[in-house]
């Protein structure tokens, strides 16, 4: 029994898919203790989308330490923090037409959904929320309640309630109009529905099962807001900061949400932020309403700067996103025509692919079959049944062609 067994309580989970101990890691590349190499097509469930000690941003933080920068500071005004919302002006709301007040809710996605959450109840007076089938939000009581996966809402040990859930985008296999159940609950008096304070949506459901909403759906959702007066939160947590190619993954609807949740990678070098974005005539909050002590970590505003003027001044990092997403997508559906008497489902948009399986236990063998073969990929999906690719972006064509390989072998380990 080593320490990780007899001290750290059961509820680890990653640590079990993949049964070794880390020691380093580059780029795309982690090291475990005895040196064993493994290609990471994981990035830290999203955290890590210029991947690991990127340089650059190794670079900033660094130098900004041994200058004796601020490191913690609540939300004191820094120089670092200025940085970061000078940059997040310039190089990401203006040339977007985006007007956003930046709030700093605490270091984790499930914060930036707390305070959208919390916000979108004060402004509109009403409790209700609109979630989606599938939805994955965080962890934390109120992003619990909008998340749809019962294995994770049985650990609340209380009702959630105040949310409801309605279908998200093909969960009746296009059968039924768009929104056709949804518009009916808020139209008719005698339907139940509560008047909703906010909707909140994942434009890629990644812990869901990578389900890739529609532009279009994404339109009429934004749509049916506007005209019902209900806000439109979208948790960008893991699909922002460009893993589904621009910077914000709603980009390609061409909607304005109401508020943004963003984490991850903002943070650039995997450091803990997140930011929750609000229409300015929705901060409504009074100073120190919604606070925490773990606001102003100032290495990660460090890295977050450096990683949009590296990143996001230009459309390079986005263009190549798409284009190893078009790669891993051919070789997904490569996949799926290889084994056409193996139900197979190749997902996703970006470089949030997904190889759906109906048998979730093959998907699982798929990621043990990899591991073995020095490649991290999880499962996502109610039942683990896809397989979930999300390399960091700034992987290079020959580290995602390897990935690619060990893929498809693995895959044919499991099926052929
Ligand atoms: N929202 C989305 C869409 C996520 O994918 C996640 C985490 O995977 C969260 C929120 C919660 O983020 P955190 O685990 O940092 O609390």
């Amino acid at each position: 029994m080593n320490i990780f067994e007899t001290l750290e309580s059961e509820v680890r989970s990653y640590c079990r898919g993949w049964p070794t101990t880390f020691d380093k890691a580059t780029g795309s590349l982690l090291y475990d203790e005895t040196g064993k190499e493994y290609l990471d097509f994981f990035a830290g469930a999203g955290s890590l989308n210029y991947g690991h000690n990127n340089p650059l941003l190794k670079r900033a933080v660094i130098d900004y330490m041994l200058a004796d920068g601020i490191t913690h500071s609540l939300d004191m005004h820094t120089a670092a923090k200025r940085d970061l919302l000078e940059s997040f002006a310039d190089i990401v709301l203006k040339p977007r037409d985006l007007d956003y007040k930046v709030m700093f809710p605490g270091p984790a996605g499930a914060n930036a959904v707390e305070a959208a959450l919390k916000l979108a109840r004060k402004v509109t007076g009403r409790e209700s929320i609109i979630n989606f089938t599938n939805a994955f939000h965080g962890m934390t009581l109120g992003a619990l309640s909008v998340t749809g996966n019962s294995m994770k809402r049985s650990g609340a040990g209380i009702p959630l309630v105040h949310a409801t859930p309605m279908p998200y985008d093909n969960y009746f296999d296009g059968q039924t109009p768009d929104f056709l159940f949804f518009e009916r609950l808020l139209a008719d008096s005698g339907s139940g529905l509560n008047e909703p304070a906010a909707v909140i949506v994942e434009t890629v459901q990644g812990e869901g099962g990578i389900n890739a909403a529609r532009a279009e759906w994404l339109r009429g959702l934004a749509d049916l807001c506007h005209r019902n007066g209900i806000l439109l939160i979208v948790d960008d947590v893991q699909m922002g900061c460009g893993r589904t190619g621009p910077f914000f993954s709603f980009e390609i609807a061409g909607i304005k949400p109401d508020i943004v949740c963003l984490s991850k990678s903002i943070g650039g070098y995997g450091l803990p932020l997140a930011l929750t974005l609000l229409k300015p005539e929705l901060d409504v909050w009074e100073p120190g309403e919604h606070n925490g002590t773990f606001r102003g970590i100032n290495p990660a505003f460090v890295a977050a700067t450096e990683a949009l003027k590296v990143y996001w001044q230009d459309d390079k990092l986005e263009k190549s996103t798409l284009a190893k997403g078009e790669q891993v997508g051919r070789a997904l559906t490569g996949l799926v025509e290889s084994y056409s008497d193996v139900p197979m489902r190749a997902k996703g948009r970006g470089l949030a692919r997904g190889l759906q399986f109906e048998d979730a236990e093959l998907a699982d063998q798929v990621c043990k079959n990899a591991f073995e073969a020095g490649l991290l990929m999880e499962t996502s999906g109610p039942d683990g049944e896809v397989v979930k690719l999300m390399p960091p972006l700034t992987i290079s064509d020959d580290e995602l062609e390897v990935g690619l390989s060990i893929l498809a072998a693995s895959v044919k380990g499991v099926v052929a």
